[in-house]
């Protein structure tokens, strides 16, 4: 490891100490046994709340219903509140704590099984692999809370497990395998990934890539591990160091495009597609700075998939000097696709569900990044960009946090540039645009 690369570690070790965020995050150990065939989770979870958090009177979590949580901690009081019925049924549940009693433990168990449809389920547990995250609502999860864990995850003999941060063991018994994965900085999710893996590995610079693929496969494995150090080379040098040690290409059995902090899920057919390593691969890399590092506060919309795009798709078409064309296709899209009947605001943007809402999702807002590089230059959207990262990794923020940064290292105001384009639609007459 150079001296530069010690002095970025340092810097990152001191930014992450002084973020005021650690104080707030709820710590999860959990025991998780997994029964794929059956469809089964059973789980001992024990949650250690923040200070401010266990000094008020309760604590609200939601849990997917059905899974019939059971205080074990004595003198906590644990009691339904409601039943929200929607694609994954919800549970609504406070916790009583008696005065100086900051950990619970809980015990809950049930089925999980929702067949994958397209890029989307949120969740299931069969014998083809699990995928389970926060959209399974599979842990009690704690509204606006960031959290850390300790996850120790059982599986058939033959499986794996992966999971966000470091795999800190691994054991093999007679029958069950054992995975224990941590994540001590503060995440907004706890995925828990499972499947009989191969697996391959290249470590370099004090950072590990690694391909859990659901077929042996060397040569692919080795095309993915390279240009996971070298995307991560690129992109800590021109945002800031990246906040993992680990990076995953993970395998799915169903066609997801999906970047979770440290890995990547991709289904089988994505990632044999030549063009993926150079098109979707640096887009999900570069999600562990945005969307995976800085947390989307959805409240002001999601701006992490406009500036992943421009930062990945559209600046690898402009290094082969075909950005111009990648900004005129976006361009089209939106022509194409949005009309006064369903155009939003990009501060109402969560997440894609049809053409439309990606061209404003993304293409939109990829291209009010451009914007703002074509009017504060090259160097001064750099430097916004890598003072964005550094006083907002592992917060959920937004575009109000963008506008700060790029107004202190411009010294213009910027609040008419954001508004402006934050809240106009299509119905409303848009200044051409500039290829
Ligand atoms: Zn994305």
């Amino acid at each position: 490891m150079t001296q530069l690369k010690y002095f970025r570690k340092a810097l990152l070790l001191f930014a992450l100490w002084s973020y005021p965020v650690l104080a707030t995050t709820i710590f999860h150990k959990i025991d998780v046994k997994l029964s794929p065939d059956e469809s089964l989770l059973s789980v001992l979870d024990v949650l250690t709340f923040p200070d401010q958090l266990c000094e008020q009177p309760f604590v609200e979590f939601k849990l997917h219903a059905g899974l019939e949580p059971v205080v074990l901690t004595p003198g906590v009081h644990l009691s339904l509140q409601e039943t929200v019925p929607s694609r994954v049924p919800l549970e609504v549940y406070k916790l009583k704590l008696p005065s100086g009693v900051c950990s619970v433990e809980i015990s809950y168990g049930g089925e999980i099984e929702y067949a994958p449809v397209g890029e989307s389920s949120p969740g299931t547990i069969e014998s083809r692999g699990v995928f389970l995250g926060g959209s399974t609502w599979w842990y009690p999860e704690v509204e606006g809370r960031l959290l850390a864990f300790n996850m120790t995850a059982t599986v058939p003999k033959d499986w794996s497990v992966v999971s966000q941060g470091e795999l800190a063991s691994q054991s093999k018994g007679e029958e069950e395998s054992e995975f224990v994965w941590q994540e001590l900085l503060p995440q907004d999710d706890i995925y828990l990934i499972a499947a009989e893996f191969f697996y391959y590995s290249l470590q370099q610079d004090g950072l590990l890539a690694e391909a859990w693929l659901r077929t042996p496969d060397e040569q692919l494995a080795e095309k993915y591990l390279k240009v996971t150090h070298s995307y991560i080379k690129m992109y800590s040098e021109s945002i800031g160091p990246y906040p993992y040690k680990k990076f995953a290409l993970v395998e799915n059995f169903w066609p997801t495009g999906f970047g979770m902090p440290s890995f990547t899920l991709l289904g089988s057919s994505i990632i044999r597609l030549p063009f993926i390593l150079y098109t979707s691969y640096p887009h999900e890399v570069l999600h562990n700075w945005w969307g995976n590092g800085v947390y989307v506060d959805y409240g002001q919309g999601n701006w992490s998939e406009g500036l992943t795009s421009y930062q990945a798709d559209h600046d690898f078409k402009a290094m082969r000097g075909q950005g111009h064309e990648y900004r005129r296709d976006a361009l089209n899209n939106f022509s194409a696709y949005v009309n006064k009947d369903n155009d939003f605001p990009l501060a109402e943007f969560v997440g894609r569900f049809d053409r439309a809402s990606s061209a404003i999702g993304y293409g939109k807002a990829m291209m009010l990044f451009h914007m703002l590089k074509v009017r504060l230059s090259e160097s001064v959207f750099s430097d916004g960009i890598r003072d964005f990262y550094a006083h907002n990794l592992f917060q959920k923020s937004g575009y109000s946090e963008l506008r700060d940064s790029f107004e202190k290292v411009s010294s213009e105001e910027l609040s008419r540039f954001f508004q402006g384009r934050l809240r106009i639609g299509v119905s409303k007459k848009l200044r051409p645009l500039k290829l």
